[in-house]
């Protein structure tokens, strides 16, 4: 069997989930509520289409003001922009927490809400409601880094008035996300299915992504002839008519615009079973464990420290969060090292700056995380926590 093409540019060790022979084992015992308990559900490409489909389910029009987070994932905006409507960016604290006072001096103008509950940590949803209630703005809750997890008892995403996910952060596949109500039906949200070279692709995608992180050996072993058949096919052969159509919506590794031609269209089988197979008891349980180990081994090094000085009862993290003081020479470090780093919020929408939060500035270049997903490898964290102690230089 011919090795796996190694690549200077990818991370020793995934990133995100990559699908293995254990993906699909269950947990027993109490575990955490996920975004499908939370209400109503639909399964479609992205979070930024739950997004645009959420704002269009709330009656959203040109010209509405839509209150987004000045920390932001840039694929946030798309869909306002896609209704027509103005994002309005309002301010959160030095770790992320809502500004209540400037959202209620801009709630006046406003017709929706967006929080976002960061790597997974909830916002505190009961004054956010109360000011949503106060001021009749409809609020849709981000559950984009918090597809699992709790808050008051109850599920995240179940606060909202709509609630969004992004499948692709937290599980093997890749495309994915979640328009949840815990208030509306959903029945006006119809989807199409996106045709069977996506519905193939997603899968292979899948598949390769787990082989090429060394996982499914056996399965690789068995299906080799076809994935080679597959590369010669794929090679490119004289001159290109011009860019085919995409077989796949954009995901946050690549771009973080919105292809409306993929509103209305169905997630994938592949992903849609995987979405109900898996297990939300075994994905937090690692997920936390994981960050507490990650916790443990770099919480005290110098020119760090966590973003978030606890891991609360209710919480799956989506990564492990660090407040870095020298962050661009850290993550060059870091990269030269192949350890995986996310940053999030970079860059942030165009003219968002200091004057508009200057909170959302320094998070946004000051927060570097690592993964703690539960496809990692006792090994693997093992690699990670020496690469990052010896990046930081202890
Ligand atoms: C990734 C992300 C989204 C969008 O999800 P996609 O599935 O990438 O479209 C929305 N909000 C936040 C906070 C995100 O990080």
């Amino acid at each position: 069997m011919p090795p796996v093409a190694p690549s200077s540019t990818r991370p020793r060790i995934p990133i995100a989930p990559v699908l293995s022979a254990t993906s699909l084992r269950r947990a027993r015992g109490p575990g955490l509520p996920s975004v499908l308990d939370a209400g109503a559900v639909r399964c479609v490409t992205s979070g930024r289409v739950a997004i645009a489909l959420a704002l269009r389910a709330m009656g959203v029009q040109a010209g509405d003001r839509v209150l987004v987070p000045a920390w932001h994932s840039p694929s946030m905006i798309p869909p306002v922009l896609w209704r027509g409507a103005v994002p309005v960016f309002y301010r959160v604290g030095p770790d992320g927490a809502a500004d209540l006072a400037d959202i209620a001096a801009k709630a006046p103008q406003a017709q929706v809400l967006m929080a976002t509950h960061y790597f997974g940590f909830p916002q505190d949803l009961a004054p956010l409601q109360a000011l949503c209630d106060a001021h009749g703005l409809q609020l849709l809750e981000d559950c984009a880094h918090a597809f699992i997890g709790s808050h008051a008892g109850r599920p995240l995403g179940s606060f909202g008035d709509y609630a969004i996910a992004s499948t692709m952060k937290f599980l093997p596949v890749y495309e994915g996300g979640l328009l949840v109500s815990a208030r509306h039906d959903l029945a006006t949200v119809v989807l199409q299915p996106a045709g069977v070279a996506f519905e193939a692709k997603i899968a292979l995608n899948s598949l390769e992504r787990g082989f090429e992180y060394g996982r499914l050996a056996l399965l690789r072993a068995l299906l080799w002839p076809a994935l080679a058949l597959k590369d010669a096919l794929r090679k490119p052969r004289g001159a290109s008519t011009g860019p085919a159509p995409a077989l796949a919506p954009s995901s946050s590794d690549s771009s973080f615009t919105l292809d409306p031609a993929w509103i209305d269209k169905r997630s994938s089988l592949f992903a849609r079973v995987l979405l109900r197979l898996s297990s939300a008891t075994r994905i937090a349980r690692l997920r936390r464990a994981h960050y507490l180990r990650l916790d443990a081994a770099l919480r005290c090094l110098p020119g760090i420290r966590p973003l978030y000085p606890t891991l609360p009862d209710g919480v799956c993290p989506w990564a492990y969060p660090l407040l870095v003081e020298d962050p661009d020479r850290l993550a060059a470090r870091l990269g030269g090292a192949e350890v995986p780093v996310l940053r999030f919020g970079r860059p942030l929408w165009q003219g968002v700056d200091a004057a508009t939060c200057a909170n959302a500035v320094h998070l946004s270049e000051h927060v570097l995380a690592l993964p703690c997903h539960q496809e990692l490898r006792p090994r693997e964290l093992d690699w990670l926590i020496a690469a990052t102690r010896k990046a930081v230089g202890a």
